[in-house]
């Protein structure tokens, strides 16, 4: 099933995220967290790939269980940078030989030493080119990032909106945001996409932060803008766990409910391998999306 379909669903419905291992000894658990994850029966799971093009075997592996044996639907990462084309396109086969048919097509994070510049000789340059190669590659149904608080390595939003609106161009059937902690980046930022005339479909991306450390984190990854009334919550409740956890989680789901309450019915949430932050969400948020959990 292509995930456009869920996201352009009458239904009110959240996804989850999980993350590959870095190494064999996680793998295990990981598997673990996943198929906890999978039996809550979310939308869609989708399953990142390794930081500097590493980890697409544990990428692969997990979206295919995902997909074959946990039956649920599966959007699997897929990065660009460094990568030849003979790699991207044997990839891709095998993707489809795994019965994968969605894909969020990436560049990735430019690894040290390497610039704009520098990779402008490569295959794939930028995430569109990764997209071309996607859409000719066969029926796949592709997802593109974007940045309601602008991509780092573009100075002005404007000039960000020209690149996302290449990557629509080149295939992509639907955005899927960075994390963002104050709503109102996120309409601005539809506002400002809907005038350059694209019109696919905007996945919010909710991280649901549980622990005081992850801010930091959040923060140096996304460079996104904690407003006051989180980084109070964080002041206030950072040094309990449990505390933190349930601030945490409460907060995403005040997000979540604004978001549904502003007429997005797909949010994508960053659940990072936590089945308990999932199911406390969901639970949550039952009444509004029709299900007990
Ligand atoms: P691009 O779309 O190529 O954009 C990168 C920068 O280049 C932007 O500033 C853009 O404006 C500019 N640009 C784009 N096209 C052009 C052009 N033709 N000419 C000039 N400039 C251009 N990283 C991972 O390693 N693994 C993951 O699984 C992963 N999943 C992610 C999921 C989501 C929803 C998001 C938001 C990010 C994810 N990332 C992941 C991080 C992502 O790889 C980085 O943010 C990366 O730096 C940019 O990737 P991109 O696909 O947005 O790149």
């Amino acid at each position: 099933m292509k995930i456009l379909d869920e996201i352009l669903d009458e239904k009110l419905t959240l996804s989850f995220e999980v993350f590959p291992p870095k190494n064999d000894s996680t793998f295990e658990e990981v598997l673990q967290a996943t198929e906890e994850i999978a039996a809550l029966k979310p939308s869609f799971i989708s399953v990142t790939y390794g930081a500097g093009g590493k980890g697409g075997r544990y990428t692969m592996e997990i979206a295919r269980r995902l997909q074959n044996t946990d039956r649920v639907e599966t959007l699997a990462h897929l990065t660009c940078v460094g990568a030849g084309r003979e790699d991207v396109r044997a990839y891709l086969q095998a993707m489809k030989d795994a019965g994968i048919h969605n894909i969020m097509a990436l560049r990735g994070d430019l690894p040290e030493g390497m610039t704009p510049e520098t990779m402008a000789g490569s295959p794939y340059p930028h995430a569109s080119d990764l997209i071309r190669e996607i859409r000719g590659a066969g029926d796949f149904c592709i997802g593109a990032a974007c940045y309601p608080e602008v991509h780092p390595e573009s100075s002005v939003q404007a000039e960000d909106l020209k690149w996302l609106k290449a990557k629509v161009e080149a295939g992509a059937d639907f955005l899927t945001t960075q994390m963002f902690f104050d709503n109102n980046l996120l309409y601005n930022f539809l506002y400002k996409l809907r005038e350059t005339g694209v019109t696919v479909p905007v996945v919010p991306g909710i991280m649901p932060i549980t622990r005081a450390n992850q801010v930091m984190r959040a923060q140096k990854l996304s460079g996104s803008f904690m407003p006051r009334r989180f980084t109070s919550l964080v002041d206030k409740f950072g040094h309990s766990p449990d505390a933190m956890k349930q601030a945490g989680i409460i907060y995403a789901c005040d997000q979540i409910i604004d978001l549904f309450a502003n007429g997005i019915r797909h949010v994508h949430v960053y659940t990072m391998n936590k089945p308990d932050v999932a199911a406390a969400i969901l639970n949550h948020l039952s009444g509004m999306l029709g299900r007990a959990f």
